[in-house]
């Protein structure tokens, strides 16, 4: 139980609250744009001196090769009295690094210049992620001033590259394992299902991507001189693609689907019941039919199952009017969203060898592999969720619905690797608060809301012992 007067204490000081956040978001910490630099350092010092303010130890910027990381924490929490046990240790991440302002003249009042309209905050960070996070450090000053204490130990990391690929902290935490030891990872960065419809997200999909590059000739050719006498790269790489999906939307690379963990009943049932409008969606996307993997319905295709996408093609004459020609080469990037367990280097494997299976003698092609990332799950009884769940519920007034997302977050499968322990995604952002768009929001009753569920879910996480 969450004691009343720290709840008191988070009621009576909403105003400060927000006031405050609209000094954290007036620094435009933008880490993609290098005249922003010391805008960036500036905000990795206010958020050091934020956590130093609110009761943690041990802060300090960490330098990396990039933006430095901030990190604090505090670890004095009582051993659980029945158990005997330590009591649980916390990881909280986030970011205050933000995404660039551009189009800026899209924006209905200035982006690092907060503004309060209709009970949302407008400004570039306020949803992702800054709000997000100061909703924490609320949590965490409410509990130290009215209790001088937490109800568990918690270990603070605040980066400054989330919006550039986090590759130095991608470092600092393979180097740090020790340090950063806990026993469940909480990262507040992402949306709920809805308006007024709390969510958990227990799953996110991984990606591989890759390059196809085909040649049919040293230079491009004469349709007429030549034609007829040399295949087309164009057409040769149009029927390889067209071999990677069956018209029900089945992906065709053999053993693609073996490791693809079904989907139980309970999530299918449970997804059924969302409040999820097919018509409204496929009008948003202004498609004139919904289309995907045949049997699924259309949040099972995007969060459960994995899909294969022609993201672009290139080859030939593309320009204004005729030019009769047989082109040399054409290009293709294609990605694989994955599901669990698939592992992106047996999908990279299988997807080779059927592109030497389908390829033409008649051309050569070349594949290349880029980026990618490990899908993640994480099986929504366990107790750390379940917790999450209960704050949440308190917090909202309404129990979260558990959904997964079909995007990535490449840093939960990069603490789940090191450290391998639970990770909760306790988001409160809305879908159409714009992240990395102009007009960036977040509603303040869920910034209200999210304060007072993040007190108690450190009260939640103790009673798991
Ligand atoms: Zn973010």
């Amino acid at each position: 139980m969450t004691n009343v007067a720290t709840l008191d204490f988070i009621h009576t000081n909403r105003d400060r609250y927000v006031s405050e956040l609209k000094d954290y978001l007036a620094i435009p910490s933008v880490s993609a744009l290098p005249q922003h630099a010391a805008d960036v350092k500036r905000c990795a010092e206010w958020t050091a001196d934020e956590l130093r303010r609110i009761g943690l130890e041990n802060v300090a910027l960490v330098e990396t090769a990039g933006n430095p990381i901030v990190y604090g924490d505090w670890l004095h929490a009582a051993p659980s009295t029945g158990s005997g046990q330590a009591a649980p240790t916390m990881l909280f991440y986030g970011h205050y690094d933000v995404q660039p302002v551009d189009p800026v003249n899209l924006w209905e009042s200035p982006p690092f210049e907060a503004t309060v309209r209709d009970g949302e905050i407008y400004a570039r960070g306020s949803a992702d992620d800054k709000g997000q996070i100061f909703m924490h450090f609320k949590a965490i000053e409410a509990h130290m001033k009215q209790q001088g204490r937490l109800p568990i130990n918690i270990k603070v990391v605040i980066e400054g590259e989330e919006e550039v690929g986090s590759v130095n902290l991608d470092r600092f935490v393979e180097s740090q394992k020790d340090r950063l030891k806990a026993d469940v990872v909480v990262i507040s960065d992402s949306a709920m299902f809805d308006r007024g419809v709390p969510s958990i997200c227990y799953s996110l999909r991984g990606l591989v991507y890759f390059q196809i590059d085909v040649r049919g000739t040293a230079s491009d050719l004469h349709s007429g001189i030549f034609g007829g006498a040399v295949v087309n790269p164009n057409m040769a790489l149009a029927q390889m693609l067209a071999q990677m999906k069956d018209k029900g939307g089945r992906v065709r690379i053999p053993g693609f689907y073996d490791a693809v963990r079904p989907l139980e009943a309970a999530e299918r049932e449970a997804w059924e019941q969302l409040p999820f409008n097919e018509r409204q969606y496929r009008k948003q996307l202004g498609a004139p039919k919904l289309f995907g993997e045949s049997g699924y319905s259309t949040l099972e295709r995007v969060w459960a199952r994995p899909t294969f996408e022609v993201n672009g093609m290139i080859g030939g004459f593309t320009g204004e009017g005729a030019k009769t020609v047989i082109p040399a080469v054409a290009m293709a990037k294609v990605s694989m969203r994955l599901v669990p367990d698939q592992d992106p280097d047996t999908i990279a494997k299988l997807f080779e060898a059927h592109v030497r299976k389908v390829a033409p003698k008649s051309v050569e092609v070349k594949v290349t592999r880029m980026h990618g990332g490990h899908p993640w799950i994480t099986s929504y009884d366990n107790p750390y969720v379940q917790a999450a769940s209960r704050a949440i519920e308190q917090g909202f007034g309404k129990p979260p619905v558990f959904c997964r997302e079909g995007g990535s977050i490449p840093v939960v499968f990069t603490f789940q690797k090191a450290l391998d322990v639970p990770c909760v995604l306790f988001g409160v952002g809305l879908p159409d608060e714009n992240a990395h768009a102009p007009n960036e929001r977040l509603d303040l009753s869920n910034f209200h809301n999210g304060i007072v569920a993040s007190a108690i879910l450190y009260d939640e996480i103790a009673a798991t012992r």
